[in-house]
């Protein structure tokens, strides 16, 4: 019998007033998720419900950017994108750009368990959904006041030009992605991440999250792994695989291999990263290079440690 463990996170990136303003609401949003999943674990679920549990509970809350809550692009709807994984057979499920589908993450941990494909997009994810009866909503029930007053700054600073604004102001992002990873009763690890994607990006944009090996990655013999943070450098410095193969062959413990890939391999990167991740000890490895992450962890044993900032 192994020991159980979860962590989870809620994004990783600039500060902001609102973040500061809902900096409780933001935490209590952890702590329950975190509540969630442990449950599901201490009852001898899978780590794969435990982070689909932990995920869910985060797409449900508007404060942070998946499900409802979700980033608008740059025609002010909400494409959302998720992913899963379990690390006792590397079997995963995905979607992309997907509309109206309120937990992305439950329509990918269908699509690896019940279709003989990985990854489904935009309308064939929804025709998938719909077939399943997996609960939708309407447009409006994603968009809160917080994300369209973001869309619409994003905006105005777009057409304002960059010759009005300082770039590097345009460019802030406030990323607020979610992600679990576990570790159950029978040893195995899971990983989920689902987003809302990024403010005003381009119609189509897909980051990292849905990306297995990049926003998402679990096996037992390592670690299970979601990030956060400019999806374009996650999928570039494919990051969770490389935090696996950090501590497979080069023989570092989870935190070792999570400050290695961060701060070492992409230390010259300009975009935001943020990771955690598990091994199948339990213990947990937690790094961003920005400046703050909603983040949290439950180990058997311990009470729940929960933090934005450093
Ligand atoms: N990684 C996500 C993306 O690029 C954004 C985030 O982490 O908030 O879509």
């Amino acid at each position: 019998m192994s020991k159980i463990a979860i962590a989870v996170h809620g994004g990783a990136g600039e500060d902001s007033e609102f973040i500061r303003k809902y900096k409780k609401e933001y935490e209590e949003g952890i702590e329950r998720a975190l509540e969630a999943g442990y449950k599901i674990l201490k009852e001898n679920g899978s780590a794969v419900d435990a982070v689909e549990t932990a995920v869910k509970a985060l797409e449900d809350n508007p404060l942070f950017n998946a499900g409802r809550g979700s980033a608008l692009n740059a025609d002010g709807e909400v494409e959302m994108c998720a992913s899963i994984m379990d690390g006792k057979n590397l079997n995963s499920g995905a979607v992309a750009i997907v509309k109206n589908v309120k937990n992305p993450v439950s329509l990918s941990k269908a699509i690896m368990l019940n279709t003989n494909y990985r990854y489904l997009g935009a309308g064939g994810a929804l025709d998938y959904a719909k077939k399943i009866n997996i609960a939708l909503k309407p447009d409006a029930y994603f968009i809160t006041e917080h994300q369209y007053d973001s869309f619409a700054k994003k905006r105005k600073e777009e057409f304002l030009d960059s010759k009005e604004i300082a770039l590097s102001e345009i460019n802030k992002k406030y990323h607020g992605t979610v992600g679990a990873v576990a570790l159950d009763r029978e040893g195995n690890l899971a990983a989920a991440t689902s987003t809302g994607g990024t403010s005003n990006c381009k119609v189509g944009r897909i980051g990292d999250s849905s990306v297995i090996g990049a926003g998402c990655y679990a096996n037992n013999r390592a670690c299970a792994v979601s990030a956060t943070g400019d999806g374009e450098f996650i999928v570039k410095s494919v990051l969770a695989s490389s935090i696996r193969c950090a501590m497979q062959y080069k023989k570092l413990n989870v935190q070792e291999a999570c400050e290695f890939v961060v701060s070492d391999e992409n230390g010259d990167e300009k975009g935001d990263i943020g990771v955690i991740a598990l091994d199948p000890e339990g213990n947990v490895g937690i790094v961003f290079n920005c400046k703050r992450m909603h983040r949290g962890y439950r180990m058997e044993g311990r009470k729940p440690f929960v933090k934005i900032y450093e």
